[in-house]
């Protein structure tokens, strides 16, 4: 069995990873997120660097925060941090906008913001390129959620947050979720946040290391 195939069967068969989540997983090729020259490695289980001090998070974590969204068909998703744009494709997928949609399937709507305008630039092209279509890209402090595409169903945050910020609580609808890596130190804990009436509700899952959430304050 190669890479692709044993690091997909794992995942399906980790009871944490939702069915669809691994399929839309199986659908996007994570070689094409990763710098050619650590293409043979795009299949391990782990981050690899994509430029400008940014990684492109281990596939079982994509897997994960996507199961932790709860997505339902037709929702409109926030992707904060594109990086190389991989877990924008994963949502794509799921979203019913990726290249083999069916025609009629029903869409959602997914927004995603990057920090740095090169990975930005990049990461759009790539997934131009791959096919997916009517994505919405910003450059920009993703911590300030995108007001103009409000609200969303879920907010998935790929970079390390000391808090949940007020704009992603915000710009959810009632029962919408955050899923984020809380803490400012080296480590995080993953948060589910949930929007109620009363208040958040939050979660707790793994602990996790990602790049840190730059706030231009
Ligand atoms: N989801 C990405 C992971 C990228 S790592 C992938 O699948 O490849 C986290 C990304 O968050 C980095 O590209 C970093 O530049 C970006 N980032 C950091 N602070 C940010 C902010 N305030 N707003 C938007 N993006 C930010």
């Amino acid at each position: 069995m190669g890479a692709r195939e044993s690091l997909l069967a794992e995942l399906a068969a980790d009871p944490r990873s939702c069915p669809r989540a691994v399929q839309a997983l199986s659908r996007v090729p994570r070689e094409r997120f990763v710098p050619p020259q650590l293409r043979e490695l795009a299949w391990e289980d782990r981050p690899l660097p994509i430029g400008d001090g940014q990684t492109i998070s281990q596939p079982s974590l994509v897997a994960l925060m996507t199961s932790l969204l709860g997505l339902r068909p037709g929702d409109s998703v926030l992707d904060v941090g594109t990086g190389s744009g991989y877990q924008t494709a994963v949502l794509a997928e799921l979203l019913g906008l990726g290249p083999g949609a069916l025609p009629g399937a029903p869409r959602g709507r997914l927004a995603t913001v990057e920090r740095l305008p090169g990975l930005a630039l990049s990461a759009q092209r790539r997934l131009e390129s791959l096919g997916y279509r009517g994505l919405a890209f910003r450059t920009g402090d993703g911590g300030l959620g995108w007001p103009e595409q409000a609200p969303f169903n879920a907010i998935v945050v790929s970079a390390a947050t000391p808090v949940i910020a007020e704009a992603w609580l915000e710009q959810l609808v009632p029962g919408g979720h955050v899923v984020a890596p809380v803490g400012s130190g080296e480590v995080q804990q993953l948060q589910v946040v949930e929007k109620r009436e009363r208040g958040p509700r939050v979660e707790l899952g793994p602990f996790v290391q990602f790049v840190p959430l730059v706030r231009d304050d």
